[in-house]
């Protein structure tokens, strides 16, 4: 039996920036362990819709539930705790220091439970300390940069760097992840690991809420595909019926053409 409360649910989500509409009347669910693609040109209003959803910014109308609970208007870190974590368009390491502690900082949304068992008496500093340091080598473990755990993270390559920070989000034990044009600057093989990382993300339970253009990286990862144009939704289904939609293909994937990335034949060489 399916949930009747869809675990994340966007009704009517608009963002005016003066006279600019970036995001207009946008309806869309997403259920546990979901990946969604949220596509479109450049302009179409995907990073404003993440910054709407993650509480970066309030929106002008419209409501963010998640699990039948209103989150728009909230803090950003309030809606971190709830169990919304994003990456960015960029790499946004903290210099100097290492990878494990660069996934502590994920932590730090769940951290203040663990300080109060402590105060509580109920573990001490000693064991808090190191389930934490358990929780990151399971992390980077899964993500597959457990290797570089003591690491400088100004020597990772891009597409480690990548990798970082999707395992400093996990570190937060999302519910819903957020990752905006992950596939962007990455070789064909960083390519074929995030493709299989984001997999066995939803695998456990936790849905992904992407951006991306790379349509070869994309049509096979996503169980759902939202199209966007002038903020608006102009389509909405899976992955053939999107790339069959004449619109879609006039407003967005007809134009894409020599501009896809080379990344696209990460799928050909699996
Ligand atoms: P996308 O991610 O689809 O490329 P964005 O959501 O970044 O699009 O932007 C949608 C529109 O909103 C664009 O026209 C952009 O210039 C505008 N925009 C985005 N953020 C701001 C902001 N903070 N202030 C004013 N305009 C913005
Ligand atoms: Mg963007």
């Amino acid at each position: 039996m399916s949930n009747p409360i869809p675990l994340l649910s966007v009704r009517g989500l608009t963002k005016r920036f003066g006279g600019l509409t970036a995001v207009s009347d946008l309806d869309f669910d997403l259920e546990p362990g979901e990946i969604l693609a949220i596509i479109g040109p450049n302009g179409a209003g995907k990073s404003t819709t993440f910054n709407l959803i993650c509480g970066a910014m309030p929106p002008t109308a419209g409501t963010v539930t998640l699990e039948g609970r209103r989150i728009d208007g909230l803090q950003p870190n309030r809606i971190a705790e709830l169990g919304i974590y994003r990456t960015f368009q960029h790499n946004m390491p903290f210099k100097g220091m290492s990878v494990t502690d660069n996934i502590l900082v994920g932590r730090h949304a769940r951290r203040a439970s663990s300080l109060w068992s402590v105060l509580l008496g109920r573990a001490s500093v000693a064991e808090a300390e190191r389930a934490a340091r358990d929780k990151v080598l399971d992390i980077a473990r899964f993500v597959g940069i457990d290797t570089l755990l003591d690491a400088d993270v100004t020597t990772l390559s891009f597409g480690q760097g990548r990798l970082l920070e999707i395992a400093r989000a996990l570190a937060g034990e999302p519910k819903i992840l957020l990752l905006d044009e992950p596939a962007a600057g990455l070789t064909l093989s960083e390519c074929a690991r995030l493709f299989d990382l984001i997999k066995d993300v939803a695998r456990q339970g936790i849905s992904v809420l992407l951006i991306e253009h790379d349509m070869h990286f994309l049509l096979p990862l996503t169980d759902r595909i939202v199209v966007l144009n002038f903020g608006g939704k102009i389509a909405e289904g899976t992955s053939s019926e999107v790339r069959a939609n004449p619109a879609v293909v006039d407003a967005y994937l007809g134009k894409l053409g020599a501009a896809s990335e080379n990344v696209g034949a990460f799928h050909a060489s699996r």
